[in-house]
């Protein structure tokens, strides 16, 4: 078998001989995150949840503690789940690639691919009703194809992958809104608009507090 045809061989099957449940425990298919990780971060959260979050990768706060969003980030995923209703117990959140790569600097293509396996594998066992893609990266990455995230936040699109096929909505990243201001209403709308649309949550789309911004 060629290195080429060892790339394509990562598929769902292939993750679930490597993932134990939802939780991959042992994985060194990217050498540059193997050094760079502290530990492999997997995906929290209810494993039936109705609402799952995905973001790019772990930075430093989430590979010291071992769990998606944490730090600044996190915090302000909590504000805008609260202003919906929600609390982050209700709500699975994973990343593209479960290892922080060195420097904060985005994930290769390569790794996206690499662990590709396991992203799918976690959708289709925790089969949600709406996935929210926090940024750029998740956007492209589960749409595959170029996303305007901030024109296109909100929007609720199909998504195929493989046999199945999911509802998605685009959204800005939490930290999106430490650097504009602007970007704070539209993140906060984006997350009450996905619990309605997902079914869970109070349901009144966040209008109770935009007045805070
Ligand atoms: S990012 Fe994913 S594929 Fe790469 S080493 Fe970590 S768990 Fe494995």
């Amino acid at each position: 078998m060629t290195g080429e045809e060892t790339d394509t061989a990562t598929s769902v099957d292939v993750a679930a001989d490597a993932m134990d449940g939802l939780s991959v425990h042992a994985c060194e298919r990217c050498p540059r995150l193997v050094e760079s990780r502290s530990q492999i971060v997997n995906g929290t959260g209810p494993a039936d949840a109705d609402l799952l979050f995905l973001g790019e990768a772990p930075g430093a706060n989430e590979d010291e503690q071992g769990e998606p969003f944490v730090g600044r980030s996190g915090s302000i995923l909590d504000d805008a789940l609260r202003d919906a209703g929600l609390a982050r117990a209700d709500v699975r959140i994973t990343n593209c690639v479960r290892c922080r790569p060195p420097e904060n600097r985005d994930p290769t293509t390569e790794e996206l691919a690499n662990c590709r396996g396991y992203l799918e594998r976690e959708l289709d066992l925790v089969d949600p009703e709406l996935v929210v893609t926090l940024g750029k990266v998740p956007s492209e990455h589960l749409l595959d194809r170029s996303v305007a995230v901030t024109k296109e936040a909100g929007d609720v699109v199909d998504v195929r992958l493989g046999e199945r096929s999911y509802r998605a909505v685009v959204s800005v990243h939490p930290a999106a809104t430490l650097y504009d201001g602007s970007q704070r209403q539209t993140f906060f709308e984006t997350i009450a608009r996905a619990a309605d649309t997902a079914g869970v949550g109070d349901g009144d789309g966040g209008q109770a507090n935009l007045g805070d911004f």
